[in-house]
């Protein structure tokens, strides 16, 4: 709530941190409505979304094909579980599919459970197909990762807020450093069947890897036949203004992780995409879940399929997202910021740690109308959806050169 420009905690949002327990520490905001890339408080305010729900908005809120696909669905039919098949199914998995490029999909809910599903099928296919010795299979990660909250996932985590005290932690990963290759090339042995990366880290800040990254994993994986897991939950899907991050290096990994705006911004969709050769090792009984694939999630999902086919999306991503980062490249130029990395319209921004955690940064944002989101001390991430107009990176532009001056 804005009062004298200034944000106070809501009674709704006390209310709210009374009821539940404390696994966020949210902006002082209680939205209610939302049209397109612009959201509406309790009290009648507007703010730019900068942060689109952690990219799961791409499309912008209640974009009008995908609300008009899932009310259609909801009229007809919104559940049957996988035990049946129903008639929304095949036109998700093949459009997914050839968006991709490959065989096959296998449909979930989050992007954690996503993540999940490519250990299952990595270590499998490293048993059955490359022939590891059973119980021994190892998958490679980078240090700064964010795959999701579950206790395997963490237990690969290097971030101490998000592992202390859920141990014991699941065995069979090591760490490296991202963007190391030398680092990767000796972590890779006999006994390894899957290099799983975030092509760009979103959550360690929008973290870009040196030029050649990609290529060189994709390079390594392919000489010493281990799968490379490109987890493009957050960085793909128009995103970075390409189809996927791994796209800007030409390189096609053995699996997509997707997430997040595969739902459109209505319902949790999740994927892994792969060619049969990978995806072909599981069997009935395996792995599976009760709402992965339903008939809402891919009438939704299809039709964001469908508008990502037309490459409008990613478009628009690269063209404004060229007009961010010049805005924000003349605010560093200026001493405003530290530094600025990113793709598209997705940027992580550091601050003068001296003068504003990203907290602050954030909440001054707040005030002047933009949302947006801090991570790690001082950095903040801008991703605002792709339907944005070149009047809203101006505006975004304009506040943070105010809150930053
Ligand atoms: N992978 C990446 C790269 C992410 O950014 C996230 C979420 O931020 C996840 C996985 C986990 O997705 P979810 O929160 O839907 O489980």
């Amino acid at each position: 709530m804005i009062v004298d420009g200034m944000l106070r905690t809501p009674a709704a949002l006390r209310d709210a941190e009374r009821w539940t327990a404390h696994n966020y520490h949210p902006l002082p905001v209680v939205i209610s409505e939302a049209a397109g890339a612009w959201v509406t408080d309790v009290d009648g305010n507007r703010y730019l979304d900068c942060l689109a729900g952690y990219s799961a908005l791409n499309f912008g809120h209640r974009h009008p094909k995908l609300i008009e696909a899932a009310h259609a669905q909801l009229d007809r039919l919104t559940l049957t579980s996988r035990a049946f098949v129903h008639d929304q199914f095949a036109d998700f998995c093949r459009e997914l599919a050839q968006l991709c490029g490959k065989d096959m999909v296998l449909p979930m809910n989050t992007g954690a459970e996503a993540v999940e599903t490519a250990i299952k099928v990595a270590r499998k296919w490293g048993y059955q197909v490359k022939g590891v010795p059973d119980g021994q299979a190892t998958i490679v990660v980078a240090d700064g990762n964010f795959h999701g909250r579950t206790t395997t996932i963490i237990s690969f985590s290097t971030d101490q807020e998000a592992r202390a005290d859920f141990g014991p932690y699941t065995p069979g990963f090591t760490i490296v450093p991202y963007g190391d290759l030398a680092a990767l090339a000796d972590a890779i042995d006999e006994t390894c069947v899957a290099v799983l990366l975030e092509p760009i880290q979103g959550e360690q800040g929008v973290v870009v890897p040196p030029a050649g990254y990609l290529t060189g994993v994709r390079d390594l994986c392919t000489r010493n036949d281990v799968l490379f897991l490109a987890d493009e939950i957050q960085s793909g899907l128009g995103r970075t203004g390409a189809t996927f991050a791994c796209d800007h290096e030409d390189v096609v990994p053995d699996m997509y992780l997707l997430g997040k705006a595969l739902g459109g911004g209505i319902v949790p969709v999740s994927a892994v995409v792969a060619d049969r050769s990978v995806l072909g090792v599981l069997r009935p009984g395996e792995h599976g879940s009760t709402f992965g694939g339903n008939p809402l999630a891919c009438a939704v999902a299809t039709e964001v399929v469908r508008l990502l086919a037309t490459g409008e999306y990613q478009r628009r991503s690269a063209q404004l997202g060229e007009r961010l980062h010049a805005g924000l490249g003349a605010l560093r130029d200026a001493g405003r910021l530290v530094a600025v990395r990113g793709h598209g319209l997705w940027a992580g921004l550091d601050l003068d740690p001296q003068r504003f955690t990203g907290r602050q940064a954030c909440e001054r944002l707040a005030e002047r109308g933009v949302l947006a989101k801090d991570t790690h001390g001082s950095t903040i991430r801008l991703a605002p959806p792709l339907i944005v107009d070149e009047s809203d990176v101006d505006f975004a532009i304009e506040q943070l050169s105010f809150v930053l001056h």
